[in-house]
């Protein structure tokens, strides 16, 4: 191997973000690579979850909709994830899951080009996009052409008859990162709009949605946000579209006045038309506070380790690939990778099951691809080195032939 421990331990007491992982629950002896799935704890979590559930609800129960600013929450929380992802704070809310974030925000978009009938998407894109396209188009009546195509024809797919072009910035599975700014213009040249979902993309790394030109955005609150399992996603909507994007998922919380009470829609003015019902303020609480653990860090320089940490992985197993087979499916080139690793291996399952055996959790997307994340405020250098050494030991010890790493679980 051709960095030492020595070398990535001088990285580790260098690392200007090394401070940060004290700002976190990591369970001792654990290797999280699985970041990009399930942000671990941080730590100050409990403690705010502890206050809203024994105070706010148990004792000051409704009041605190105006007490404790539950009903301020999703734009709250909204405008702290806008800096991250290069918007406006009055740009981005807190709100339903991503799923739905995408029904509302499809919707909207296509109605923002009604005289043309295109969604163009990747094949590869994560499967709830696709399917609530599917969705999308059965409510209109099967009026659209989905255009799912592979990376190397998405360009051509995109001409005079799109609506819409929605992408995943970062592929869940390979970790290939499209050029969001190059396709943002592509598509405006052909007068089309831009829907791009940031799941692996805000709190990984820095995005510049203003600066790109972007008109819709949605993304994940429970995977580089940490802000725990099933937390509330976000939407955004660039300024320019807030007054036109027609909100069809027309709740009272989207309302111009939702305490006014009356019998007839009026969609807010800003952001909130993208709300719909009453906030998950548990949820929204916890994702709050996680939040903060990105307080005063330079995106910058997060980047920058993150794509140390995966260099030093890329590079760490070029041994096991030529030895055991294992596929680098992950672009090299720094500006087309996220902040994942993903190897194709023939047993991929099996091995996973093995390597999670021995304190590295990474996880498996079927058919057959191994994947890691790599979260630069709370991983070490150290650890990169670690998780290789434990791989190339399940494989050399052929660990993952037992018969108990070979059974399917329901989530990979
Ligand atoms: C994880 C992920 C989702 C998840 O959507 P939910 O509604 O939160 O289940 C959506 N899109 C992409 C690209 C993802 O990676």
């Amino acid at each position: 191997m051709s960095q030492s421990q020595a070398e990535v331990e001088l990285l580790d007491r260098n690392d200007p973000l090394g401070p940060k992982r004290e700002a976190f629950r990591i369970p001792e002896g654990l290797i999280y690579l699985d970041g990009n799935s399930l942000g671990v704890l941080p730590r100050a979590v409990p403690a705010r979850l502890e206050r809203v559930i024994q105070q706010e609800w148990g004792t000051d129960l409704i009041r605190s909709w105006n007490l404790h600013g539950w009903m301020e929450l999703p734009l709250k929380v909204g405008a702290k994830i806008a800096r991250l992802i290069g918007a406006q704070p009055d740009e981005v809310v807190a709100a339903d899951s991503t799923s739905i974030n995408v029904f509302k925000t499809l919707l909207a978009a296509l109605r923002l080009r009604p005289e043309r009938r295109v969604i163009v998407s990747d094949i590869d894109n994560f499967p709830t996009d696709l399917y609530i396209a599917q969705g999308v188009n059965a409510l209109l009546n099967g009026k659209y052409e989905l255009r799912w195509v592979h990376k190397e024809g998405l360009e051509a797919a995109i001409d005079d008859s799109v609506a819409v072009v929605m992408l995943t910035e970062v592929d869940y599975r390979s970790g290939y990162r499209y050029d969001m700014r190059r396709i943002t213009e592509l598509t405006h040249q052909h007068g089309a709009l831009s829907l791009w979902d940031l799941a692996h993309s805000a709190g990984a790394f820095p995005v510049d949605l203003n600066d790109c030109g972007v008109d819709f955005a949605v993304g994940c609150g429970y995977k580089y946000l940490n802000g725990g399992p099933g937390a509330p996603a976000f939407v955004f909507v660039a300024r320019r579209h807030q007054a036109a994007a027609f909100p069809f998922l027309s709740g009272w919380m989207g309302h111009q006045a939702p305490f006014a009470f009356l019998p007839e829609y009026v969609a807010a003015e800003d952001i909130r038309r993208l709300t719909v019902g009453t906030p998950s303020v548990l949820g929204m609480s916890a994702l709050d506070t996680a939040l903060e653990v990105f307080d005063q860090v330079d995106m910058a320089v997060l980047r920058e380790k993150s794509l140390r940490l995966t260099d030093l992985f890329i590079e760490q197993m070029e041994p096991l690939c030529s030895a055991y087979g294992f596929q680098l499916m992950t672009p090299r080139a720094h500006e087309r990778r996220g902040s994942q690793v993903a190897y194709a291996h023939p047993e991929g399952y099996a091995i996973m099951q093995a390597l999670i055996a021995s304190g590295v959790i990474g996880d498996f997307r079927a058919p057959n691809i191994l994947r890691f994340g790599f979260t630069p405020l709370y991983l070490r250098y150290a650890e990169v080195l670690e998780a290789v050494r434990r791989l190339e030991d399940v494989m050399r010890n052929q660990k993952w032939q037992e018969p108990r790493f070979q059974v399917r679980e329901k989530v990979t």
